[in-house]
């Protein structure tokens, strides 16, 4: 701790308003679940599927679960998939006791009525021609149809899963992140991580620097609606937070009960000692929130990300540089979740980037000519599913 400089940072007053916002809306004591194991959708290569994550079905008591976690002090669910939408029953009743993040596909619609306050994650892949091959199975339009589902929604925000080829169609992200908030809705990014080996354009060793420029490209046009800032962009990218390396033995988001994480408890690093990732059967749990035993070079999850910066507050307490990034990734969690007031997070949203701005990333232009051409007929691995932690 830096009581001393940290008082002097926060008579900043945008920075105080950050934190004051954030110490109002109070701490997170977070869980992770599967609400289902069916989903409506077979995007090619989604590795809930590939898994066998859907092996565990929902057969547990869900009132029983809830009142359980309610006892231990949960507050806070992230609800993933199969797809959440296809389970509005038990959707509800979660809804009802936490604050939640639900992750959906957008096919179909989580109503308003019901749902009024629900931040809701709209997973997109790529323009229309992009998702309907890659997860309609050439025939569905899933984002044509889930933006007309979140039309003006001020719940939904979109989730776009950026590959390593991004440069290799650069005008379909910056026409995609155009359509999204035109739509009326805000855009986070996720990034693309090739657990089955397919190479070219998918392949993560071949560094984000493209999909980095792509988002910086959207911050300058649209700070009022991108949802990631250019450090973070940069954390999750590159899998380094200071002199630290992301993986299994760094990462905060992992069932700290769970056998296979028995080492990574003991090892000193921050972790978040009440967070469980729940199978579907609410029962079981499992390694982390994003895989059952996934190697963790391939992951490039931007939920997971957020909480590595978020549980790392005294790394960042060397300057008020690095406290401004740790603040502003804590307060964009918050933001994204509804958890403090939404309309004065639309005004700060602006000054949070021009805050955080990598400068050698700033005023980038799509090239003219890409470095390689997108294979869209490839079969790939679902990075985001409907879901920020898938
Ligand atoms: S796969 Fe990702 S979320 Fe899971 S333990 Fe590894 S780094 Fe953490
Ligand atoms: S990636 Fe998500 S939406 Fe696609 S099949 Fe898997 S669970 Fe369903």
């Amino acid at each position: 701790m830096a009581p001393k400089r940290l008082d002097a940072w926060l008579e900043d007053p945008f920075l105080g308003r950050l934190y004051h916002a954030i110490r109002v809306a109070g701490p997170i004591r977070s869980i992770a679940l599967d609400l289902t194991d069916v989903c409506n959708l077979r995007c090619a290569g989604c590795y809930f599927f590939a898994d066998g994550m859907d092996e565990k079905v929902p057969t547990a008591n869900l009132d029983a679960f809830v009142a359980r976690e309610a006892e231990r002090g949960t507050n806070f669910v992230t609800v993933v998939g199969g797809e959440p939408s296809l389970a509005l029953e038990r959707l509800k009743v979660l809804y009802d006791a936490f604050r939640l993040s639900v992750a959906t596909n957008g096919l179909r619609r989580i109503p308003r009525d019901g749902f009024e306050d629900l931040p809701i994650g709209v997973s997109v892949w790529g323009d229309e021609q992009t998702d309907r091959e890659l997860r309609g199975s050439g025939r569905t339009d899933v984002f044509a149809r889930a933006l007309r589902n979140y039309a003006g929604d001020e719940r939904a925000f979109w989730y776009y899963a950026l590959t390593a080829g991004a440069a290799g169609h650069p005008h379909e992200v910056d026409g995609v992140v155009q359509r999204c908030i035109d739509n009326g809705n805000r855009v986070l990014f996720n990034f693309y991580g090739d657990v089955e080996d397919l190479g070219g354009e998918f392949d993560h060793r071949r560094g984000f620097g493209p999909a980095r420029e792509a988002i910086e490209r959207a911050i300058e046009r649209h700070p009022e609606s991108i949802l990631m800032t250019s450090r973070l962009a940069e954390v999750v990218s590159t899998g380094r937070l200071f002199a630290e390396r992301w993986g299994h033995a760094a990462c905060a988001s992992i069932t700290p009960d769970h056998p296979a994480n028995r080492n990574r408890v003991r090892n000193g690093r921050p972790f978040d000692r009440h967070f469980r990732a729940y199978n579907a059967d609410l029962e079981t749990t499992r390694r982390c929130c994003t895989a059952i035993d996934r190697d963790c070079d391939s992951c490039f999850d931007t939920w997971q990300h957020f909480s590595w910066v978020m549980m790392n507050p005294r790394a960042h307490f060397n300057s008020k540089h690095d406290f401004t990034a740790w603040l502003t990734t804590t307060w964009l969690f918050y933001f994204i979740n509804r958890l403090v007031d939404v309309d004065e997070g639309a005004r700060l949203l602006p000054e949070v980037h021009r805050r955080t701005r990598a400068p050698e990333l700033a005023h980038t232009q799509p090239p003219e000519n890409p470095p390689w051409t997108p294979n869209l007929t490839s079969s790939w691995t679902a990075p985001a599913c409907s879901a920020p932690s898938r």
